[in-house]
């Protein structure tokens, strides 16, 4: 998160993990300040400095008709898209849905950003909470479990 580009947001601070100070998924930073942001933003750990969502990316430095729109800012749409997984030659989005609003990411505007990227060749991995939903690159697949499934058949 960077405390300026974010606009308030933090919602990437209660759903991610953060090994470097033993933040779990899905709890909240013990460092979130109580009116916002990070209270140890000058020395917040590596993964925070470097972590932008796609949101954050879109609108930082790339042109204006790439943003992606207000409404999609995670506090807002209840989704943060992002990091990208890399490894294994693969390129792989993962997205974090805020439990609280699991079909947050099957409405509006983020049900048709997530339909095109898929459309496009995208493989997506979407948690909600203890649940992923891993979509296959085309879109044409979709499989539905729970971490713990994942979590072994990826051993
Ligand atoms: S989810 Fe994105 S916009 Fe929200 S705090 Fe994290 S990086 Fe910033
Ligand atoms: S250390 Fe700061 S930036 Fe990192 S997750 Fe916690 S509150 Fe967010």
């Amino acid at each position: 998160m960077t405390d300026n580009l974010c606009q308030g947001c933090t919602l990437c601070c209660r759903l991610l993990e953060v090994q470097e100070i033993a933040k779990a998924a899905l709890e909240p930073c013990r460092h979130l300040g109580a009116r916002g942001g990070c209270s140890i933003y000058g020395e917040r750990p590596a993964a925070c400095r470097h972590f932008q969502c796609v949101w954050l990316y879109s609108r930082t430095g790339r042109p204006a008709a790439d943003a992606l729109p207000e409404g999609m800012r995670p506090d807002i749409s209840h989704v943060v898209l992002g990091p990208r997984d890399y490894r294994h030659g693969g390129d792989t989005l993962y997205v974090h849905v805020d439990p609280d609003y699991p079909e947050a990411w099957r409405q509006g505007a983020m049900r048709d950003y997530l339909r095109g990227l898929a459309a496009r060749g995208q493989k997506l991995v979407i948690f909600i909470g203890g649940e992923q939903v891993r979509v296959a690159a085309g879109g044409a697949a979709a499989i539905r479990g729970s971490d713990a499934e994942f979590a072994r058949l990826d051993r």
